[in-house]
């Protein structure tokens, strides 16, 4: 079988480029998309192809409208030292794509297709990624029931859309470490439920509670198991690690609860590698509580592709609060920060292959 075609049809009217002081995360995008649609009917995945940014039309119908049966993925974009484009994991992240298909009854993708579109994007739309230390271009992928069909079962037909974002430093106004509250009552995924998929659903349960968190004066929300409301899983949209004496811990990702995040699974990598004591484990608040009062809660951050690490400074909760100690340049966290932007940028040798180059246009042809 030959590899599909992806058409590509250029814009004419390019938007001017943002600046880049002003890029935030999120709030601009590139002159085009990929675009993909789903039907049994025309043998499964047709007509992949290369479009103009723009409104999608969509039936009032649409499965994913209603139902939420939609999932989506989030992975960079980073220039090297010689001003190429490589993304970061980005099998992994495919992969991880089609481990939350499996889990809302999504189609399966061809990984190999979907990462070529995503390269050839970034081909068209290179002259887009931002030049200073620290940014990036978001990719994000996204997946949508599309057929019009008010009955309650998986959807006949999808459309997959793949978007890139140029987008800021999140450290440009310093590391600044958070203020977190720790949810008590609300939650955001259950045993048995949707947790470990990347999906809209987790993140309509999640608002709520970080409008009420941000009501409090806190950046973002630390979430609990939805049962005894005792174990720690995330922290906002990231996920979790804790320092408490020389262990590093960062919750299991055994109960599904969890979304096995690409940098969670790079920074125990490293973590490894470098010799420090990392346990999957458990860790309940009331365990936080006695390390923090012993002095031995050392570091608590979060990890994601957003903003890689996002160190917390203090956990707020119902009957008190914990304050951890301000990062110093030696902190796991800041080593970590250090060594995997090193690896964006191709300042050091990629040693576990986890850069893929983008390769200009003519020789992807
Ligand atoms: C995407 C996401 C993460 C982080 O995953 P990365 O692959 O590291 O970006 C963590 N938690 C939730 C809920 C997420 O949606």
């Amino acid at each position: 079988m030959t590899a599909p075609l992806i058409e590509i049809q250029r814009t004419r009217s390019p938007r001017p480029r943002p600046n880049t002081p002003d890029l935030g995360f999120g709030r601009y995008f590139t002159d085009h998309m990929f675009l993909m649609d789903f039907d049994p009917a025309r043998g499964g995945w047709h007509s992949p192809r290369i479009v103009p940014y723009g409104p999608v039309a969509m039936d009032p119908a649409a499965g994913a409208l209603h139902y939420a049966q939609t999932i989506f993925d989030g992975l960079k974009a980073f220039p090297d030292q010689n001003g190429e484009i490589r993304v970061f994991r980005l099998d992994a992240h495919l992969a991880r794509l089609n481990e939350s298909a499996k889990k809302l009854c999504v189609p399966q993708v061809d990984v190999a297709l979907v990462s070529r579109a995503i390269r050839t994007l970034l081909a068209v739309d290179a002259s887009w990624m931002p030049e200073q230390e620290g940014t990036s271009i978001y990719i994000r992928p996204i997946i949508w029931a599309s057929e019009g069909f008010l009955g309650v079962r998986p959807a006949k037909t999808y459309t997959l859309c793949v978007i890139l974002s140029p987008v800021g430093s999140y450290y440009a106004s310093g590391a600044a470490p958070v203020k977190i509250w720790v949810e008590e009552k609300l939650t955001r995924a259950a045993v048995g439920g949707l947790g470990a998929a990347k999906t809209g659903a987790n993140y309509a349960a999640s608002l709520r509670a970080a409008e009420e968190a941000k009501a409090r004066g806190y950046a973002q929300v630390l979430w609990l198991d939805a049962k005894e409301h005792r174990w720690l899983e995330e922290v906002g949209t990231m996920n979790l690690f804790l320092r408490i004496g020389d262990e590093v811990i960062t919750p299991p990702l055994t109960d599904e609860t969890l979304l096995p995040g690409i940098t969670r699974a790079s920074v125990l990598e490293l973590l490894r590698e470098w010799g420090v004591r990392v346990s999957e484990r458990k860790v309940s608040l009331d365990e936080i509580k006695k390390a923090s009062a012993a002095g031995q809660l050392h570091e608590v951050f979060g990890t994601g592709t957003a903003a890689v690490i996002s160190p917390v400074g203090e956990l707020g909760y119902a009957g008190g609060s914990i304050r951890i100690s301000e990062m110093k340049p030696d902190s796991i966290a800041m080593r970590l920060r250090q060594a995997i932007s090193d690896i964006h940028y191709g300042r050091v040798q990629d040693r576990h292959g986890w850069m893929t180059r983008v390769e200009t246009l003519e020789s992807a042809a």
